[in-house]
């Protein structure tokens, strides 16, 4: 066997190729050896057309079982996987092209499958070493300067075994899958622990009350982001009952809010399970599926992830190491450089610190990224656009507390426009989780004495914008 993944999940596969891996909402399954059979067409179609280990094939589309098969279809060619968000625009989509330069790009996954039906499937995945590039995935940016995280076989192989093994996932298992996967959290993370324990995942295209609490009756585990458990806990069908066959509540890509895990420790007697990654990393840190999960606190850092809290304060900027941290931005050496000290822990960002028992707690990030619903919002690309609309001096692009997505996205503005009429041109730019949900207009933003915009007072004047 090669380091290539696709080996790895696959000698992990059922010996019974037709036990189910989709569960679809309409009740029809796709079995394990339906799955293994198309992604080897797959990975035929993609090296008859020339595509060479290394290259990239890209993903742009609403999420389908299909999608799942051209990602296992390209890493079974050697292929590098390059998912890319539904909701991007054409502007966005294309500077991730003209950076990536992919060989392949899909936007139609069932119909790309459908088309090799007919072709003899590849009989075995191209070699790949544990070092070889996987996937690129990249972190929301300012457009032009978004960076593509560069994911081996080996960070992707590391991750998904330990986590296998750190949530204890068996054949028994059923995963509640409703995460998107053009992310890692649903691709790697949740993909992953599914297929290394040959178990079947409930196949939701998106989150809807209705389908995940019919879901929620069959499966054992549930992968969310909080945005996910604060749905569920405003559902007054959502009870003790609903949740009596899961065996974990697994939440992560934003902070939890500690009064989010009571409520739903009362409501269900389950105490979710938080974790914590990042694009760079997959998973860093997790609280244990036995002992104690305390609320607010992100957990112990997996078995081989070597973390500390740089700047020699008890808080800090949490900086990591070990064999599933990415290697290196793609084609951006020298952010790279700056991004990893010199003893080789790569600086996340996050700022955190370590209790004297080994919990490490997040405490906000470094920078002023937005997470809105799970998905990351960069304000500087905010601002670019709204910069360039009519009516507007300059702009301040803040995250303020949300009921439903954690945080909303604010934007605060000189000049004067209608307040709809600019969201709807900035939504023509950009993706609807980027878009400003209140435009509001002020004479001055507050600014310091390096004339820098102080956002930490405007997320004071304005934190209960978005409070019902
Ligand atoms: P992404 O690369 O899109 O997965 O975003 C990674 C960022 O999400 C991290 O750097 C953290 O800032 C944030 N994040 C992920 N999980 C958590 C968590 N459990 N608590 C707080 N922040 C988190």
């Amino acid at each position: 066997m090669s380091a290539n993944l696709y080996e790895l999940l696959a000698s992990r596969f059922p010996a019974d190729r037709d036990a189910p891996c989709f569960i679809l909402a309409d009740g029809s399954e796709i079995n394990y050896g339906a799955l293994e059979a198309a992604a080897a067409r797959v990975a035929a179609r993609l090296v008859n057309g020339g595509v060479q280990p290394g290259d990239r094939v890209a993903l742009q589309a609403e999420k389908s079982p299909e999608a799942i098969m051209i990602y296992l279809g390209a890493l079974m060619a050697g292929a590098v996987f390059l998912p890319l968000n539904a909701a991007y625009t054409k502007s966005e989509v294309d500077y991730f092209l003209a950076d990536a330069e992919p060989k392949v790009f899909v936007s139609d996954p069932p119909a790309f499958v459908r088309e090799t039906n007919g072709t003899v499937g590849l009989a075995q995945a191209v070699a790949r070493e544990a070092g070889d590039l996987a996937s690129l995935i990249y972190t929301s940016g300012t457009t032009g300067r978004s960076k593509g995280a560069m994911l081996s076989h080996g960070n992707l192989a590391e991750n998904a075994l330990a986590l296998h093994a750190a949530w204890g996932f068996s054949s028994k298992d059923v995963l509640l899958h409703a995460l998107p996967v053009f992310h890692v959290h649903g691709l790697f993370v949740a993909l992953h622990c599914a297929l290394l324990a040959g178990a079947p995942m409930i196949w939701l295209p998106k989150f809807t009350d209705a389908e995940v609490l019919a879901g929620l009756r069959r499966a054992t585990v549930m992968m969310g982001v909080p945005t996910f458990y604060t749905r569920l806990l405003g559902n007054p069908d959502f009870t003790r009952e609903s949740a009596a066959n899961m065996r974990v509540f697994i939440s992560g890509s934003a902070p939890l809010l500690p009064s989010t895990f009571v409520e739903f420790e009362q409501r269900t007697g389950q105490r979710i399970l938080e974790r914590y990654g990042m694009s760079e990393a997959v998973i860093i840190t997790s609280n244990p599926l036995e002992g104690e999960r305390v609320p607010g606190s992100v957990g112990f850092p997996l078995p081989r992830v070597d973390l500390r809290i740089g700047g020699g304060e008890e808080t800090g900027v949490i900086q990591i190491r070990g064999p599933s941290v990415f290697s290196a931005y793609w084609r951006m050496p020298e952010k790279t450089a700056e991004e990893f000290t010199p003893d080789g822990f790569f600086i996340t960002g996050d700022v955190g610190r370590i209790d004297a028992g080994g919990r490490v707690w997040i405490s906000g990030r470094a920078k002023d990224l937005i997470i809105s619903g799970g998905y990351n919002v960069y304000p500087k690309e905010v601002e670019l656009v709204l910069d360039e609309l009519p009516g507007i001096g300059e702009s301040a692009v803040i995250g303020l507390p949300h009921p439903d997505f954690g945080e909303g996205v604010a934007a605060i503005c000189t000049g004067d426009g209608d307040e709809a009429a600019i969201i709807a041109a900035a939504h023509q730019q950009l993706a609807g989780f980027k878009t400003p949900k209140r435009v509001i207009f002020v004479p001055d933003l507050p600014r310091n004495a390096m004339g820098k915009v102080q956002k930490n007072v405007l997320r004071q004047a304005y934190e209960g914008l978005f409070k019902a």
